[in-house]
């Protein structure tokens, strides 16, 4: 059994990019720039950006982070929204989710200019990766991806469980996995919380993405011997031997499925971490798409 490890595989991402950037410097351009918007005080969303603000700081992005009360009115969010579509110097905007209640979260992801529209939850960007135009992808399933190719993990003509139809998560790594790529090529079979014969399916999976939010869901008699399993799960479970008062659980028995699988991400230190990379990647290649 091998380790998938986010650390390695993030760290290499952000080397090379920041390798990239580095140059462009040098040639006289100015650096990929990321927007962000945070609205509120949650604790896990406040983490997430200041993640992805300290990565732009490490590999040479520039970026802007923009604050709003929980209170703000939908159409001051739109207001700002708008002010960073027609800024030139803005190539990638994320509105960090989820947002207040009173924001219709749709209408805000579809204000998004799709060339600025990183986080690839935008209509049109969702509708590009469908047909396999290039595009920009989530940043969890990219990342996914991404280490996939950096393991050389073989992926072609094998069968594929993918558990949760999440937008941002389940349905476009079901999405990547079925197509004419490498990786990709797998038939996939999406599982969500009405599918029937869950614990069949996964037996017969090559390869399972377990994207359900449920800590320790898939146990090792759902898993058959040498299956890829890769947990995206990231829930808060109380653990009052942490400073935090929480530990941070995957989807995955990890201690028990383990010693089946050939490769498992763990949880912390997976896919968490491929998320903000992949994120980077998209927001050089808005960059660069507005250089072309
Ligand atoms: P979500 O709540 O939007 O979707 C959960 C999905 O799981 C749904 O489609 C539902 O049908 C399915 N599901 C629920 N119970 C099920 C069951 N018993 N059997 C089969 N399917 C079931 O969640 P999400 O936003 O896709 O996130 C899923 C998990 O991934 C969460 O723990 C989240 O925190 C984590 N996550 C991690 C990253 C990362 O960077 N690693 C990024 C995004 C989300």
């Amino acid at each position: 059994m091998q380790i998938l490890d986010g650390k390695i595989v993030s760290q290499s991402v952000k080397d090379q990019l920041k390798i990239k950037t580095d140059f462009l410097k040098a040639e006289g351009k100015k650096p990929p720039h990321l927007a962000a918007i945070l609205i509120g005080n949650n604790g896990a969303s406040e983490t997430y950006v200041a993640s992805k603000v300290k990565t732009c700081n490490e590999i040479g992005f520039k970026s802007t982070l923009m604050r709003f009360e929980e209170s703000i009115a939908e159409q001051e969010l739109i207001a700002a929204i708008e002010q960073l579509n027609s800024d030139a110097d803005v190539d990638g905007i994320l509105v960090q989710l989820p947002l207040p209640e009173h924001i219709d979260e749709q209408k805000i992801i579809s204000l998004i200019h799709p060339d600025k529209d990183v986080d690839g939850f935008h209509p049109v960007s969702v509708g590009r990766l469908v047909q396999g135009l290039p595009a920009f992808i989530p940043a969890t399933p990219y990342g996914i991806m991404l280490m996939l190719e950096h393991y050389k993990i073989a992926t072609t003509g094998k069968h594929a469980v993918v558990i949760g139809r999440s937008n941002i998560v389940g349905r476009p790594m079901s999405i990547l996995l079925s197509q004419n790529t490498n990786p990709g090529n797998c038939t996939v079979t999406l599982c969500h919380s009405r599918t029937g014969n869950l614990k069949e399916l996964c037996l017969q999976a090559d390869i399972i993405v377990a994207a359900l939010g449920k800590p320790g869901f898939l146990t090792a008699d759902m898993v058959k011997e040498n299956a890829v399993v890769i947990d995206v799960g990231i829930t808060r479970v109380p653990d009052a031997s942490k400073k935090s008062g929480f530990a941070i659980k995957g989807d995955v028995d990890f201690e028990h499925v383990a010693p089946k699988c050939s490769y498992i991400t763990p949880v912390p230190g997976g896919v968490g971490l491929m998320t903000i990379g992949a994120l980077m990647m998209n927001t050089y290649n808005a960059a660069q798409q507005k250089n072309r």
